[in-house]
């Protein structure tokens, strides 16, 4: 039995051991596990050669010949039994989740289906790559994609004509937007453009000019703006320009598990660089999920999901630059152009991906004193908010079902329970 340990930056793969119960590995144990086997396979292996050397060097004439003479049966068990613990120690350990990994969204997207038989999850793994693939080209913010199209569309006619799917998928943006008091806004694209959040490399040592970011600001785009009917979508506003970074991933992620789910598969995680729903269980056991620690590599804490459950973190760490030793990272408050900066990481556990993704750049942007009264109006009821302090802000049913690395040693502030 098998299930994964997984968090932003690493997946670590749990191992079994060889009587089939199922270990969490983080970084370090993963090492020492490792370490450990090394050894018992050296020390096996030692014992062996030590046990035939002894047999073959004993004094020609002693009467025990081991040429001809085999060694006396409880030797023979012996070393069966060693053997056998090699080939335990020394084995990759029997795997039956399947698993595999490609690219999309810029980030690797990694699948782990359970107690499905291997050509039907090779079949499905096709299918939602493909599905990935095509969903990541139509909703790309700044390569030829229906989304730029419509961007066009808006800025120069103020109305677009698009598709059902992209079009739901817009109409649910925007009603989470509305929810979130505009704080993730999915339609600030020239604002991060202007930021440069969209070039690769990143524009080191380049801040945004001042009067074109005051000017964005001040237009003050926004999910209100935004009107559609049929399949035609209209704004008031000329600065609407849609991006759904910080959505997309989440939405794309809840378009795989309704796929998994028609291929009649009931026991998955679909993973995009840490951010993931997982659905089902792994065997007797719930999922295991590492939060990834904002300010050191490995992980801070883990939480136990089951059923059908999303985890969302956004990070300062995942996209940014430094100026002058400040650091200008990827998630922007509307309300001021500048890179929220009172946040280091938000953790969202919620139902659907696509509203845990959304909020977790939502309460990003809320920061360590409105957090938790934009959760309540998104109807969040678990998050966890680190604070550029290293401060943990959480609700208290957060807390009952998070489980700290034993090194963390960290002020925790509680909310009141979230409604
Ligand atoms: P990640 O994609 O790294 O997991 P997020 O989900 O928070 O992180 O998305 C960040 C991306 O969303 C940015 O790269 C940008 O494209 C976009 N974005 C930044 N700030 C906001 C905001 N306040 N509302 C909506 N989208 C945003
Ligand atoms: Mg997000």
């Amino acid at each position: 039995m098998n299930s994964r340990m997984l968090n932003s930056s690493t997946l670590i793969t749990e191992l079994s051991n060889s009587h089939g119960n199922t270990r969490d590995y983080t970084e370090k144990s993963l090492l020492r596990h490792l370490l450990f086997r090394v050894f018992l396979c050296a020390s096996v292996a030692k014992i062996f050669v030590f046990i035939r050397l002894k047999q073959y060097l004993k004094p020609v004439g002693s009467g025990t010949n081991p040429l001809r003479k085999p060694p006396p049966l409880p030797a023979h068990l012996f070393i069966i039994l060693l053997l056998s613990l090699a080939a335990s120690a020394c084995s990759q350990d029997h795997d039956d989740a399947f698993h595999d990994q490609f690219f999309a969204f810029g980030t690797l997207i990694d699948l782990t289906l359970y107690g499905v038989d291997p050509a039907t999850a090779r079949q499905a793994s096709e299918r939602i790559e493909q599905d990935f693939q095509d969903m990541h080209n139509s909703w790309h913010a700044w390569q030829a994609s229906d989304l730029t199209r419509i961007n066009e569309q808006l800025a120069t006619r103020k109305t677009a004509t698009a598709d059902d799917s992209i079009l739901s998928m817009i109409a649910e943006a925007d009603r989470l937007s509305l929810q979130s008091n505009g704080l993730f806004n999915p339609v600030i694209g020239e604002l991060i453009a202007l930021w440069g959040f969209h070039d690769n490399p990143l524009p080191i040592g380049t801040l945004p000019d001042k009067d074109t970011l005051n000017r964005l600001v001040a237009q003050r785009p926004s999910a209100d703006d935004i009107t559609i009917e049929g399949n035609r979508i209209s704004t008031r506003n000329p600065a609407v320009r849609y991006d759904l970074g910080a959505f997309a991933k989440g939405y794309a992620i809840d378009r795989a598990v309704e796929r998994l789910r028609e291929l009649g598969i009931g026991n998955a995680i679909v993973n995009a660089g840490g951010d993931l729903r997982a659905i089902g269980r792994h065997g007797d056991r719930p999922w295991r999920i590492g939060i990834r620690h904002p300010r050191q590599p490995g992980i801070l804490a883990s939480v136990e999901i089951e059923g059908d459950t999303s985890v969302f973190t956004s990070g300062d760490y995942e996209r940014f630059f430094e100026v002058d030793g400040i650091r200008y990272h990827h998630i922007i408050d509307p309300r001021s152009g500048y890179p929220a900066d009172r946040t280091a990481s938000v953790t969202v556990i919620h139902g659907n991906a696509a509203t845990a993704d959304a909020a977790a750049t939502a309460l990003f942007v809320a920061g360590p004193d409105e957090w938790s009264s934009v959760a309540s109006r998104m109807g969040i009821k678990y998050v966890m908010l680190i604070d550029t302090d290293g401060i943990i802000h959480m609700n208290p049913a957060m807390q009952a079902r998070i489980r700290f690395e034993p090194e963390t040693n960290a002020v925790i502030r509680l909310s009141e329970p979230l409604p």
